[in-house]
Protein backbone atom coordinates (compact mmCIF):
# COMPACT_ATOMS: atom_id res chain seq x y z
CA UNK A 1 0.00 0.00 0.00
CA UNK A 2 1.45 3.47 -1.02
CA UNK A 3 -1.01 6.26 -0.69
CA UNK A 4 -0.97 8.06 2.16
CA UNK A 5 -4.17 7.97 4.02
CA UNK A 6 -5.49 11.00 4.49
CA UNK A 7 -6.61 11.20 8.04
CA UNK A 8 -10.37 12.70 8.04
CA UNK A 9 -11.04 12.46 11.85
CA UNK A 10 -8.30 13.96 12.69
CA UNK A 11 -8.26 17.12 10.24
CA UNK A 12 -12.11 17.50 11.60
CA UNK A 13 -10.96 17.53 14.98
CA UNK A 14 -8.35 20.65 13.72
CA UNK A 15 -11.37 22.14 11.90
CA UNK A 16 -13.39 22.20 15.44
CA UNK A 17 -10.61 23.33 17.27
CA UNK A 18 -10.38 26.29 15.07
CA UNK A 19 -14.35 26.64 15.45
CA UNK A 20 -14.29 27.10 18.76
CA UNK A 21 -11.18 29.07 18.91
CA UNK A 22 -13.71 31.55 16.81
CA UNK A 23 -16.51 31.17 18.96
CA UNK A 24 -14.07 31.96 22.22
CA UNK A 25 -13.04 35.38 20.18
CA UNK A 26 -16.38 36.42 19.24
CA UNK A 27 -17.61 35.58 22.95
CA UNK A 28 -15.00 37.24 24.50
CA UNK A 29 -14.63 40.49 22.29
CA UNK A 30 -18.05 41.23 20.87
CA UNK A 31 -19.99 39.19 23.32
CA UNK A 32 -21.67 36.91 20.61
CA UNK A 33 -22.44 33.79 20.82
CA UNK A 34 -23.18 31.77 17.21
CA UNK A 35 -26.36 29.55 16.97
CA UNK A 36 -27.26 26.39 15.07
CA UNK A 37 -31.36 25.89 14.62
CA UNK A 38 -31.72 22.30 13.39
CA UNK A 39 -35.19 21.35 12.22
CA UNK A 40 -35.87 17.22 12.26
CA UNK A 41 -39.35 16.27 10.30
CA UNK A 42 -40.45 12.70 11.41
CA UNK A 43 -38.17 9.62 13.03
CA UNK A 44 -35.99 8.54 10.63
CA UNK A 45 -33.28 6.38 12.18
CA UNK A 46 -30.46 7.68 10.76
CA UNK A 47 -31.06 11.51 10.85
CA UNK A 48 -32.04 11.31 14.44
CA UNK A 49 -28.69 10.04 15.04
CA UNK A 50 -27.60 12.88 12.53
CA UNK A 51 -29.30 15.73 14.62
CA UNK A 52 -28.16 14.13 17.66
CA UNK A 53 -24.20 14.33 17.03
CA UNK A 54 -24.87 17.84 15.45
CA UNK A 55 -26.76 19.19 18.35
CA UNK A 56 -23.68 17.68 20.39
CA UNK A 57 -20.92 18.68 18.64
CA UNK A 58 -22.35 22.36 18.65
CA UNK A 59 -22.62 22.63 22.15
CA UNK A 60 -18.94 21.21 22.23
CA UNK A 61 -17.52 24.27 20.18
CA UNK A 62 -19.13 26.60 22.42
CA UNK A 63 -21.86 27.35 20.14
CA UNK A 64 -25.82 27.33 20.90
CA UNK A 65 -27.95 24.55 19.89
CA UNK A 66 -31.86 24.77 19.15
CA UNK A 67 -33.19 21.46 18.32
CA UNK A 68 -37.26 21.57 16.55
CA UNK A 69 -38.15 17.94 16.23
CA UNK A 70 -42.00 17.76 14.41
CA UNK A 71 -44.05 14.93 14.31
CA UNK A 72 -43.98 13.07 11.00
CA UNK A 73 -47.69 14.46 10.05
CA UNK A 74 -46.55 18.37 10.25
CA UNK A 75 -47.87 20.55 7.67
CA UNK A 76 -45.76 21.79 5.50
CA UNK A 77 -47.17 25.51 6.64
CA UNK A 78 -46.26 25.30 10.18
CA UNK A 79 -42.55 24.04 8.80
CA UNK A 80 -42.57 26.81 6.60
CA UNK A 81 -44.10 29.45 10.22
CA UNK A 82 -41.10 27.79 12.00
CA UNK A 83 -38.45 28.83 9.06
CA UNK A 84 -39.91 32.31 9.33
CA UNK A 85 -39.84 32.86 13.37
CA UNK A 86 -35.90 31.02 13.39
CA UNK A 87 -35.23 33.66 10.28
CA UNK A 88 -36.34 36.58 12.42
CA UNK A 89 -34.45 34.98 15.83
CA UNK A 90 -31.11 37.45 16.39
CA UNK A 91 -30.09 34.33 18.00
CA UNK A 92 -30.12 31.80 15.60
CA UNK A 93 -26.89 32.50 12.54
CA UNK A 94 -27.48 29.09 11.21
CA UNK A 95 -30.41 27.10 10.38
CA UNK A 96 -30.58 23.31 9.10
CA UNK A 97 -33.94 21.58 8.27
CA UNK A 98 -32.62 17.73 7.98
CA UNK A 99 -33.10 15.94 4.74
CA UNK A 100 -35.62 13.65 3.54
CA UNK A 101 -38.56 15.42 4.40
CA UNK A 102 -41.34 13.40 4.29
CA UNK A 103 -43.34 12.93 1.16
CA UNK A 104 -46.19 15.54 1.56
CA UNK A 105 -43.40 18.62 2.39
CA UNK A 106 -41.69 19.98 -0.64
CA UNK A 107 -38.06 19.84 0.16
CA UNK A 108 -37.25 23.36 -2.75
CA UNK A 109 -39.97 25.42 -0.68
CA UNK A 110 -38.81 24.25 2.33
CA UNK A 111 -35.24 24.79 1.89
CA UNK A 112 -35.84 28.22 -0.36
CA UNK A 113 -37.93 29.30 2.63
CA UNK A 114 -34.30 29.48 4.67
CA UNK A 115 -32.58 32.87 5.10
CA UNK A 116 -29.95 32.72 2.33
CA UNK A 117 -27.75 34.41 4.95
CA UNK A 118 -28.74 32.12 7.71
CA UNK A 119 -28.47 28.48 5.31
CA UNK A 120 -25.23 26.71 6.31
CA UNK A 121 -26.09 24.01 4.34
CA UNK A 122 -25.58 26.16 1.31
CA UNK A 123 -28.64 24.43 -0.53
CA UNK A 124 -31.26 28.00 -1.14
CA UNK A 125 -31.33 28.80 -4.75
CA UNK A 126 -29.60 31.81 -3.93
CA UNK A 127 -25.99 30.16 -2.81
CA UNK A 128 -26.20 27.87 -5.12
CA UNK A 129 -26.46 30.87 -7.75
CA UNK A 130 -23.37 32.87 -5.94
CA UNK A 131 -21.28 29.60 -6.10
CA UNK A 132 -21.65 29.08 -10.15
CA UNK A 133 -20.89 32.65 -10.62
CA UNK A 134 -17.60 32.45 -8.27
CA UNK A 135 -19.59 34.91 -5.93
CA UNK A 136 -18.62 34.95 -2.05
CA UNK A 137 -21.68 31.98 -0.80
CA UNK A 138 -22.61 29.48 2.02
CA UNK A 139 -21.52 26.63 0.83
CA UNK A 140 -22.12 22.85 0.77
CA UNK A 141 -20.61 21.17 4.18
CA UNK A 142 -19.47 17.93 2.55
CA UNK A 143 -18.23 19.73 -0.82
CA UNK A 144 -16.34 22.25 1.93
CA UNK A 145 -14.80 19.23 3.57
CA UNK A 146 -13.23 17.85 0.42
CA UNK A 147 -11.85 20.82 -0.95
CA UNK A 148 -10.48 21.62 2.47
CA UNK A 149 -8.71 18.17 2.64
CA UNK A 150 -7.48 18.67 -1.25
CA UNK A 151 -5.99 22.11 -0.42
CA UNK A 152 -4.35 20.21 2.77
CA UNK A 153 -3.08 17.54 0.78
CA UNK A 154 -2.13 19.31 -2.64
CA UNK A 155 -1.95 22.56 -1.36
CA UNK A 156 -2.49 25.20 -5.19
CA UNK A 157 -4.97 23.09 -7.03
CA UNK A 158 -4.22 24.79 -10.21
CA UNK A 159 -4.15 22.78 -13.16
CA UNK A 160 -4.51 19.61 -11.68
CA UNK A 161 -7.16 17.64 -13.50
CA UNK A 162 -10.18 16.69 -11.66
CA UNK A 163 -12.95 13.93 -11.95
CA UNK A 164 -16.16 14.31 -9.91
CA UNK A 165 -18.06 11.07 -10.10
CA UNK A 166 -21.91 12.01 -9.63
CA UNK A 167 -23.70 15.16 -10.05
CA UNK A 168 -26.19 15.67 -6.64
CA UNK A 169 -26.37 19.03 -6.26
CA UNK A 170 -25.88 18.28 -2.63
CA UNK A 171 -22.25 16.70 -3.29
CA UNK A 172 -21.18 16.40 -7.04
CA UNK A 173 -22.11 19.67 -8.68
CA UNK A 174 -20.73 22.09 -5.57
CA UNK A 175 -18.01 20.41 -5.37
CA UNK A 176 -17.05 20.28 -9.23
CA UNK A 177 -17.77 24.70 -8.60
CA UNK A 178 -15.37 24.24 -5.89
CA UNK A 179 -12.71 22.71 -7.85
CA UNK A 180 -13.39 25.18 -10.63
CA UNK A 181 -13.09 28.13 -8.34
CA UNK A 182 -9.77 26.69 -7.43
CA UNK A 183 -8.63 26.64 -11.01
CA UNK A 184 -8.74 22.65 -11.70
CA UNK A 185 -10.03 21.55 -14.62
CA UNK A 186 -12.88 19.86 -14.16
CA UNK A 187 -15.14 16.79 -15.04
CA UNK A 188 -18.29 15.69 -14.07
CA UNK A 189 -19.24 12.54 -14.57
CA UNK A 190 -22.36 10.38 -13.98
CA UNK A 191 -24.50 7.32 -14.94
CA UNK A 192 -24.65 8.35 -18.95
CA UNK A 193 -20.85 8.78 -18.51
CA UNK A 194 -18.87 6.74 -21.87
CA UNK A 195 -15.68 4.79 -20.92
CA UNK A 196 -15.62 5.85 -17.25
CA UNK A 197 -12.96 4.15 -16.55
CA UNK A 198 -10.68 5.61 -19.21
CA UNK A 199 -12.32 9.56 -17.80
CA UNK A 200 -11.53 8.44 -14.23
CA UNK A 201 -7.67 7.81 -15.39
CA UNK A 202 -7.03 11.13 -16.47
CA UNK A 203 -7.91 12.48 -12.95
CA UNK A 204 -5.06 13.64 -10.45
CA UNK A 205 -7.88 14.43 -8.48
CA UNK A 206 -10.95 11.76 -8.20
CA UNK A 207 -14.00 12.59 -5.97
CA UNK A 208 -16.29 9.48 -5.80
CA UNK A 209 -19.92 10.83 -4.81
CA UNK A 210 -22.13 7.94 -6.71
CA UNK A 211 -23.43 5.78 -3.33
CA UNK A 212 -22.30 2.30 -5.21
CA UNK A 213 -20.17 0.21 -2.81
CA UNK A 214 -16.38 -0.14 -4.42
CA UNK A 215 -17.47 0.99 -7.96
CA UNK A 216 -14.40 2.24 -8.64
CA UNK A 217 -11.55 -0.20 -8.88
CA UNK A 218 -8.02 0.31 -8.03
CA UNK A 219 -7.11 0.03 -11.99
CA UNK A 220 -9.02 3.13 -12.67
CA UNK A 221 -6.80 5.38 -10.78
CA UNK A 222 -4.39 7.28 -11.85
CA UNK A 223 -1.10 6.68 -10.73
CA UNK A 224 -0.54 8.90 -7.54
CA UNK A 225 -3.81 10.45 -8.56
CA UNK A 226 -5.68 11.87 -4.51
CA UNK A 227 -9.08 10.00 -4.11
CA UNK A 228 -11.55 11.41 -2.26
CA UNK A 229 -14.25 8.76 -1.64
CA UNK A 230 -17.38 10.15 -0.33
CA UNK A 231 -19.65 7.56 -0.71
CA UNK A 232 -21.39 5.91 2.37
CA UNK A 233 -22.67 2.46 1.55
CA UNK A 234 -23.77 -0.14 4.18
CA UNK A 235 -22.89 -4.00 3.22
CA UNK A 236 -22.74 -7.16 4.26
CA UNK A 237 -20.05 -8.43 6.97
CA UNK A 238 -20.43 -11.77 7.41
CA UNK A 239 -17.15 -12.10 9.03
CA UNK A 240 -17.72 -9.34 12.01
CA UNK A 241 -21.06 -12.03 12.69
CA UNK A 242 -24.18 -13.07 11.39
CA UNK A 243 -26.42 -10.06 10.02
CA UNK A 244 -23.80 -7.71 10.89
CA UNK A 245 -22.65 -4.92 8.31
CA UNK A 246 -19.84 -2.46 7.49
CA UNK A 247 -19.79 0.90 5.91
CA UNK A 248 -17.74 1.31 2.63
CA UNK A 249 -16.88 3.90 -0.49
CA UNK A 250 -17.14 4.06 -3.83
CA UNK A 251 -13.56 3.19 -4.09
CA UNK A 252 -12.40 -0.05 -3.52
CA UNK A 253 -10.01 1.05 -1.51
CA UNK A 254 -7.46 -1.90 -1.13
CA UNK A 255 -6.66 -1.74 -5.15
CA UNK A 256 -7.37 2.22 -4.77
CA UNK A 257 -4.47 2.37 -2.21
CA UNK A 258 -1.94 0.50 -3.92
CA UNK A 259 -1.71 3.10 -6.97
CA UNK A 260 -2.88 6.68 -5.77
CA UNK A 261 -0.87 9.35 -4.01
CA UNK A 262 -3.28 9.67 -0.93
CA UNK A 263 -6.80 8.50 -0.41
CA UNK A 264 -9.53 8.95 1.73
CA UNK A 265 -11.22 6.00 3.84
CA UNK A 266 -14.45 5.29 4.82
CA UNK A 267 -15.23 5.46 7.35
CA UNK A 268 -12.97 8.00 8.99
CA UNK A 269 -12.50 10.15 5.63
CA UNK A 270 -14.53 12.63 4.23
CA UNK A 271 -17.72 11.70 7.05
CA UNK A 272 -16.24 12.90 9.78
CA UNK A 273 -15.84 16.72 7.80
CA UNK A 274 -18.98 17.35 7.00
CA UNK A 275 -20.38 18.08 10.82
CA UNK A 276 -17.10 20.31 11.34
CA UNK A 277 -17.97 22.50 8.20
CA UNK A 278 -21.56 23.18 9.36
CA UNK A 279 -19.78 24.25 12.44
CA UNK A 280 -17.37 26.42 10.80
CA UNK A 281 -20.11 27.85 8.11
CA UNK A 282 -22.37 28.56 11.35
CA UNK A 283 -19.68 30.70 12.38
CA UNK A 284 -19.30 32.31 8.97
CA UNK A 285 -22.65 33.06 9.36
CA UNK A 286 -22.62 34.47 12.58
CA UNK A 287 -19.65 36.71 11.35
CA UNK A 288 -21.12 38.08 8.13
CA UNK A 289 -24.17 38.77 10.09
CA UNK A 290 -22.51 41.05 12.65
CA UNK A 291 -20.07 42.17 10.17
CA UNK A 292 -17.34 40.98 11.32
CA UNK A 293 -14.32 39.69 9.57
CA UNK A 294 -14.77 36.00 8.65
CA UNK A 295 -12.45 33.55 10.05
CA UNK A 296 -9.68 32.58 8.30
CA UNK A 297 -9.29 28.70 6.43
CA UNK A 298 -12.89 27.99 7.83
CA UNK A 299 -14.55 29.21 4.36
CA UNK A 300 -13.96 28.31 0.72
P1 LIG B 1 -27.22 10.84 -5.46
O1 LIG B 1 -27.89 9.52 -5.52
O2 LIG B 1 -28.03 12.08 -5.35
O3 LIG B 1 -26.29 10.98 -6.76
C1 LIG B 1 -25.53 9.92 -7.21
C2 LIG B 1 -24.82 10.29 -8.49
O4 LIG B 1 -24.06 9.16 -8.91
C3 LIG B 1 -25.78 10.65 -9.62
O5 LIG B 1 -25.35 11.83 -10.27
C4 LIG B 1 -25.69 9.46 -10.57
O6 LIG B 1 -25.76 9.79 -11.94
C5 LIG B 1 -24.29 8.96 -10.29
N1 LIG B 1 -24.19 7.54 -10.63
C6 LIG B 1 -25.01 6.54 -10.29
N2 LIG B 1 -24.59 5.37 -10.81
C7 LIG B 1 -23.48 5.66 -11.51
C8 LIG B 1 -22.60 4.88 -12.28
N3 LIG B 1 -22.76 3.57 -12.45
N4 LIG B 1 -21.56 5.49 -12.88
C9 LIG B 1 -21.37 6.82 -12.73
N5 LIG B 1 -22.17 7.61 -11.99
C10 LIG B 1 -23.22 7.03 -11.41
O7 LIG B 1 -26.18 10.72 -4.29
P2 LIG B 1 -25.48 11.85 -3.36
O8 LIG B 1 -24.66 12.77 -4.18
O9 LIG B 1 -26.48 12.40 -2.43
O10 LIG B 1 -24.51 10.92 -2.50
C11 LIG B 1 -23.49 10.16 -3.10
C12 LIG B 1 -22.84 9.30 -2.03
O11 LIG B 1 -22.23 10.14 -1.08
C13 LIG B 1 -23.80 8.41 -1.24
O12 LIG B 1 -23.13 7.21 -0.91
C14 LIG B 1 -24.07 9.20 0.02
O13 LIG B 1 -24.40 8.39 1.10
C15 LIG B 1 -22.72 9.85 0.22
N6 LIG B 1 -22.76 11.09 0.98
C16 LIG B 1 -21.85 11.23 1.98
C17 LIG B 1 -21.82 12.37 2.73
C18 LIG B 1 -20.77 12.51 3.80
O14 LIG B 1 -20.95 13.25 4.73
N7 LIG B 1 -19.64 11.86 3.68
C19 LIG B 1 -22.78 13.47 2.53
C20 LIG B 1 -23.63 13.27 1.38
C21 LIG B 1 -23.63 12.10 0.65
P3 LIG B 1 -27.13 10.31 -12.64
O15 LIG B 1 -27.28 11.72 -12.22
O16 LIG B 1 -26.83 10.13 -14.08
O17 LIG B 1 -28.22 9.41 -12.13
Amino acid sequence: MGATIIDGKAFAETVRGKVADEVGRLKRGHGITPGLAVVLVGEDPASQVYVRNKGRQTAEAGMQSFEHKLPVDTPQADLLALIDRLNDDPAVHGILVQLPLPDHIDSDLVLNAISPAKDVDGFHILNVGLLGTGQKSMVPCTPLGCLMMLRDQLGDLSGLNAVVVGRSNIVGKPMAQLLLGDSCTVTIAHSRTRDLPEVCRGADILVAAVGRPAMIPGDWVKPGATVIDVGINRVPAPEKGEGKTRLVGDVDFDGAAQVAGAITPVPGGVGPMTIACLLANTVTACCRANGLPEPEGLTA
